[in-house]
């Protein structure tokens, strides 16, 4: 009998912030694959199986998921955020493309989550409240180039952006290099918003201007997002700003 996959998004890492349909789906499901700190964050009951991996090995992990699930099992997958979003889901999708034909068969659920830059966007106001785009900064699956190029087309175009995977102890100067590219494009005042660990005990937010915005400011766990000309910044006194996307473009329209 072909068993059901669910892919769940557990959220930013508040409990609070995981959905009550992921919740269900967790308690409904057998054996859970995922990075072992997702997993870690689950309580899991003791006749629910753990299958932890590293975070590299996506594709094998999704492939090890659907197989299980194509013998009858009752399987999990886990990211945190959302799954959809520089995650695990795109990755099942992708296995299950390239695999036997009976993986089509699986009862295969994709449940969505709270992703980072919209944690860290409700801390600092409404950063996002009109047109952006998520970019990753990682090169693991795309060269360097290609970041630059969507970065400066999302600039020129008024785009603001999240940025996800914005460093790491492989790539400790890319960072630097996104910064410089935007101060080539954008003008100095522009909102900068370092979200560490949204929703979590050790969470930091940090609004400083594209002037003073640096890459020690940032690691693993930062959502970075960079406003536009038209981002505002609203002081509150002892209070922390509030930055805001008006919903208005300021040359016309509604
Ligand atoms: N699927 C996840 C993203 C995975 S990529 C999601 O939807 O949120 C991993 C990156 O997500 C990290 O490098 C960081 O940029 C961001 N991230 C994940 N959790 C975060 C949190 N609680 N606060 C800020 N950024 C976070």
């Amino acid at each position: 009998m072909i068993g059901s996959l669910v892919v769940v998004g557990t959220g930013p890492g508040n409990p609070e912030q995981m959905t009550p349909e992921a919740a269900a789906a967790i308690a409904a499901a057998e054996d859970f694959f995922g990075y072992f700190p997702y997993l870690d964050r689950l309580s899991l009951r003791h006749d629910q199986r753990r299958h932890a991996s590293d975070n590299r090995e996506e594709l094998a992990r999704a492939r090890e998921a659907l197989a299980m699930a194509a013998a009858g099992g009752k399987v999990c997958v886990v990211s945190g955020g959302d799954p959809g979003v520089f995650a695990m889901a795109a990755a099942v999708c992708e296995a299950l493309e390239a695999g036997p034909e009976e993986w089509r068969d699986i009862d295969l659920t994709i449940i969505p989550g709270v992703t980072a830059m919209l944690a860290v966007a409700a801390r600092a106001g409404a950063p996002l409240g009109h047109d952006f785009c998520a970019i990753s900064l990682s090169t693991n699956l795309k060269p360097w180039h290609v970041i630059e190029e969507r970065i400066v087309a999302a600039a020129k175009a008024g785009f603001v952006m999240a940025f996800y995977n914005p460093i790491s102890k492989a790539r400790p100067h890319q960072l630097g290099a996104a910064l410089k590219l935007l101060r080539h494009h954008l003008p100095p005042s522009v909102p900068v918003i370092f979200g560490r660990a949204a929703g979590r005990p050790d969470e930091m937010i940090r609004t400083v201007t594209l002037t003073d915005a640096a890459p020690e400011m940032a690691d693993m766990a930062t959502c970075i997002i960079v406003g536009t000309s038209e981002t505002r910044f609203i002081e509150r006194g002892v209070k922390e700003p509030l930055v805001y996307s008006p919903r208005s473009h300021r040359d016309g329209g509604a």
